[in-house]
């Protein structure tokens, strides 16, 4: 063994869904917005003068956000904007996490809160869901470094109700509490104005599912000057030039065509419900989503077997590997149309199976 090789950080790195090639194929595995982003990006695109690029952008983003300060009706100095929420998520990890003592995550959630604890070297605890994948608000009301869930969780899509929520701020006053909320424009309660009665919260936000923007990479945190001041220190102790100035303006741009988001959101939860009853039929049964996914289970056919049958029609789902979660698919809300073909092939394919 060299030397240098004792020096080297070992870690075990997140496993993004893939990003398959090619047209003519369904893509529901990764939880992006089926429709395109609001037309205000397209003419700001159009308009956008290649000549600003020679210059950095603006460290600060303001334009940014004030756009998502005015949405959200807070002062610019409770938004700290980053490059997705993964981004703003990986610098809240590196700003408030700690202590000696254990952060606090479920145990079946988004994949990455492990990933950027072993990176980061920080404790933590992974209380179990209930058997009806539940968060149990009594498991976080124990000692512990800070919080952080998704609500809508991931990838189950149950929504915790928001006195719930409130319950496990108000529980943990010297926590700090992250409530990454990638989902909840999917008809979620959301925890956004707690904010201004608790100063140990902290709501994180992404462009990539409800506002179709995954490409851009833009999340967001909201919480009290105190939080975002500190997550400011540490990006530019990091980076300060971490958004690119296309993300800045084509974001801002998403953030004032609201009519155009709210029709968007609509049309897929309408064709969420709708799916929920088609999945029931073809014999699956799943926790009732709050989001843009649905993570369904057949009463006879193993998901190994679907996911692998789909993946060869070119209809990609995501399915993990993992003790609890190898028997169901998370299938992404695309299109009636795109749905409308899984299900067909579906139908078919257990219909034969049975004979
Ligand atoms: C998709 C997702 C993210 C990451 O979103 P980006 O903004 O694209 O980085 C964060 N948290 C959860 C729970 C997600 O599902």
């Amino acid at each position: 063994m060299k030397g240098w090789e004792a020096n080297i950080r070992k870690v075990v790195p997140y496993v993004p869904g893939e990003q398959p090639q090619g047209d003519r194929l369904i893509k529901l595995n990764t939880n992006e917005n089926p429709y395109p982003p609001a037309p205000g990006v397209e003419k700001a695109l159009r308009e956008m003068d290649p000549d600003r690029f020679r210059k950095y952008p603006d460290p600060a983003s303001a334009e940014l956000v004030e756009a998502l300060a005015d949405y959200h009706g807070v002062g610019a100095d409770q938004v700290f904007v980053g490059v997705g929420s993964d981004d703003v998520i990986a610098m809240s990890f590196l700003t408030f996490f700690n202590s000696e003592k254990p952060v606090l995550f479920p145990d079946v959630t988004y994949s990455f809160y492990k990933v950027w604890a072993e990176l980061f070297q920080v404790p933590y605890e992974t209380p179990a869901l209930d058997g009806a994948f539940g968060i149990c608000p009594e498991d976080y009301r124990k000692e512990n470094g800070g919080i952080i869930f998704p609500n809508p969780n991931a990838p189950t899509g149950l929504l915790l109700p928001l006195d719930q929520v409130e319950a496990i701020v108000r529980e943990n006053r010297d926590s700090i509490v992250i409530v990454d909320e990638a989902y909840i424009d999917f008809g979620g309660v959301s925890a956004l104005p707690l904010t201004a009665r608790y100063d140990n919260l902290l709501v994180v936000r992404t462009f990539s599912k409800s506002r179709s923007m995954a490409g851009l990479r833009i999340g967001y945190a909201v919480g009290d000057p105190a939080l975002i001041g500190a997550l400011q220190d540490v990006k530019y102790s990091y980076n300060s030039y971490t958004m690119n100035l296309p993300s800045q303006i084509l974001g801002a741009a998403a953030v004032r065509d609201e009519a155009y988001f709210r029709s968007t959101v609509e049309r897929i939860i309408e064709t969420r419900e709708w799916a929920k009853e088609e999945l029931g039929k073809l014999g699956f049964s799943f926790p009732d989503s709050m989001a843009n996914f649905i993570f369904a289970a057949h009463e006879s056919v193993p998901a190994a077997e679907l996911y692998e049958a789909l993946r060869a029609e070119k209809i990609y789902v995501r399915y993990f590997k993992q003790p609890r979660l190898d028997n169901y698919l998370r299938i992404s809300i695309g299109t009636r149309e795109e749905m409308e073909a899984l299900f067909g092939f579906l139908g078919r394919y257990l219909g034969e199976r049975k004979r």
